[in-house]
């Protein structure tokens, strides 16, 4: 059984959430990669909601897109960042997928009359997810499980793990615990205690940790070490410390690495693995220490003052900064501010404006403006899905003379509507995983800024929205000079879109910053920040560009 060959790493979290699980496990799995390993990830999440796509960014922050359609939890951008894992529908399930399989089973009178329990039916699904993510080729899974140790809802995920190991035995099977050290000021020190106790529910449920990572903002004193190994019966070399991070997530394998933490896996689970090769990854990390120029990118959407809303952006532009030796510096621009005090309040000065992807109306029209601030002071613009929609708008508007002009999003009523449903997405009643979602192929336009970034004539690309370019207004806007440079050819929707005369103006149905990782930014991304750079309006000369040793390149919290 191809099954069998594969071993498991389970991560679980304790004493707070937030503490970077995602972060963590992707790490793990880019460090047994650089081994010479194969590694899939998968992400099994406690709350109820079949899969996240319908819930709202402030519940959950950005919905992560795979090239299968499947809509994911935001650490599975994390796992795809880091790492070559081939993710798909069984990279995360959800408690609502298990049950609703669970109770379609029951329905169809697949459990023979029994009565249906959490123990065994629910765990005996969940082992089954489990192994359902589990593709033969890889030398080892890594299980995420979200939430914390202690809330009701994980505990038929935690009881469905212990029976793994049970299942599978100890040499097979490896968990990680992660925690949180707090540093008390008033008494100088960090505490084990929320540690311990979370190891100890940990123990009760049954399952043993292997290795604890603690993060903490202090170091981790030997005794502190001892302390935790004591009451934890972990051993000491595998209590690891996971300090924050100074400059940017990516140190974070680093910092498991100096601990030794790839090569202990290795050793439990006998992994057949090669000498470490990270050396790739250490000099993009020395590039994000020591860019050698800056620029600043204004974000311009309704879930801004939230980390988490467009996560996949944030790294994108980071990851594009990196490739043209340079930090970005992300000015987060709430749009519904622009409408109150207009663009130049917070556009003035920037290096390129990005309107990111979004829904319902809220906000739309300072979007608007700022894609018309940016065509008319002719400063690079990247619009994302609805970032394409407003540009699309507002060249409607203000160019091609339909001043009525919007998306029947905003106003179904709309004298123009530019934007539209097309006829699949108009019988659409259910909300749950029925926009046009997934990779979808793309044809480029030969001379065109995006053939230029891609240097394919096509591309595949993401999707996860309902409405499109209405084909009745192509043409209008096309005699306006609004150029289409992206068709997807089989069904005739308009992909990308330029304009002329501008240095960088490019709008894109899609989302490409669920394709961009630190070691291979995406080119759309590349060709933005670079267009940024060459901003003349903007620029900051080399020698005025700071040295990154005061200031993080990304907030600690980032990574919290
Ligand atoms: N709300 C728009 C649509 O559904 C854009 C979606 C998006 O930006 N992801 O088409």
């Amino acid at each position: 059984m191809a099954h069998k060959a594969t071993k498991h790493i389970f991560v679980t979290g304790g004493v707070v959430s937030s503490l970077g699980k995602g972060l963590t496990s992707a790490a793990i799995g880019m460090l047994l990669e650089s081994r010479g390993l194969r590694v899939g990830l998968q992400k099994l999440d406690p709350y109820l909601n079949v899969d996240p796509g319908t819930m709202n960014p402030f519940q959950h922050g950005e919905v992560y897109v795979l090239d299968d359609g499947t809509e994911t939890d935001l650490d599975l951008g994390h796992y795809e960042r880091f790492t070559h894992a081939k993710l798909n529908l069984h990279s995360n399930y959800t408690t609502g997928k298990i049950y609703h399989k669970v109770i379609s089973n029951e329905r169809a009178g697949k459990y023979l009359g029994s009565t249906v329990q959490v123990i065994p039916h629910v765990t005996d699904e969940i082992k089954e997810s489990i192994l359902r993510a589990v593709d033969p080729q890889n030398d080892v899974t890594i299980t995420e499980i979200g939430g914390t140790v202690g809330d009701i809802e994980s505990l038929p995920f935690l009881e469905a793990i212990r029976q793994f190991r049970h299942d599978r035995g100890s040499k097979n099977v490896f968990y990680i615990h992660l925690t949180l050290l707090p540093y008390l000021r008033a008494a100088g020190e960090l505490k084990t205690k929320p540690t311990q106790q979370s190891v100890s529910q940990l123990r009760q449920i049954g399952i043993q940790p292997d290795a604890i990572i603690c993060r903490t903002e202090r170091p981790m004193t030997k005794d502190i070490r001892d302390k935790i190994s004591l009451f934890t019966n972990v051993d000491k070399e595998t209590v690891i410390e996971e300090r924050d991070v100074e400059y940017s997530i990516y140190e974070v394998p680093i910092v498991l690495q100096e601990q030794k933490l790839d090569e202990t896996i290795i050793e439990r689970l006998s992994l057949d693995a090669g000498p470490s090769d990270i050396s790739d990854w250490k000099r993009m990390l020395a590039v994000v220490r020591n860019p050698e120029r800056e620029t600043r990118i204004a974000v311009v959407g309704k879930y801004i003052q939230l980390t988490d809303a467009y996560k996949s952006i944030y790294e994108a532009l980071t990851h594009a900064g990196i490739a043209n030796k340079t930090r970005v510096r992300i000015e987060k621009v709430e749009a519904e501010d622009v409408e109150a005090h207009g663009p130049a309040r917070y556009l003035e000065g920037v290096g390129g404006i990005l309107v990111p992807g979004g829904f319902g109306e809220r906000g739309s029209d300072g979007k608007i403006e700022a894609v018309r601030y940016a065509r008319e002071n002719k400063i690079p613009y990247f619009g994302i899905c609805l970032g394409l929609q407003s540009a699309v708008i507002e060249y409607a508007r203000n160019v091609a003379g339909l001043a009525a002009a919007n998306s029947s999003e905003f106003d179904a009523q709309t004298q123009h509507p530019v934007i539209a449903l097309m006829d699949d997405q108009r019988d659409v009643h259910n909300k749950g995983g029925t926009m046009r979602l997934g990779s979808y192929p793309c044809s480029l336009l030969e001379g065109s800024k995006a053939f230029e970034a891609y240097g394919e004539r096509v591309i595949f690309e993401r999707h996860r929205h309902r409405f499109e370019v209405n084909n009745l207004y192509r043409e209008r806007l096309s005699q306006a000079g609004l150029q289409i440079t992206g068709i997807y050819e089989k069904g005739d929707l308009v992909e990308v879109v330029e304009i002329e005369n501008h240095p960088f103006f490019v709008g894109v149905q899609f989302h490409p910053e669920f394709k961009s990782k630190p070691i291979s930014p995406h080119p759309l991304f590349r060709a933005f920040v670079r267009a940024a750079l060459d901003n003349r309006a903007t620029q900051v000369p080399s020698d005025e560009a700071p040295s990154t040793s005061d200031e993080p390149h990304q907030e600690p919290s980032e990574i919290l």
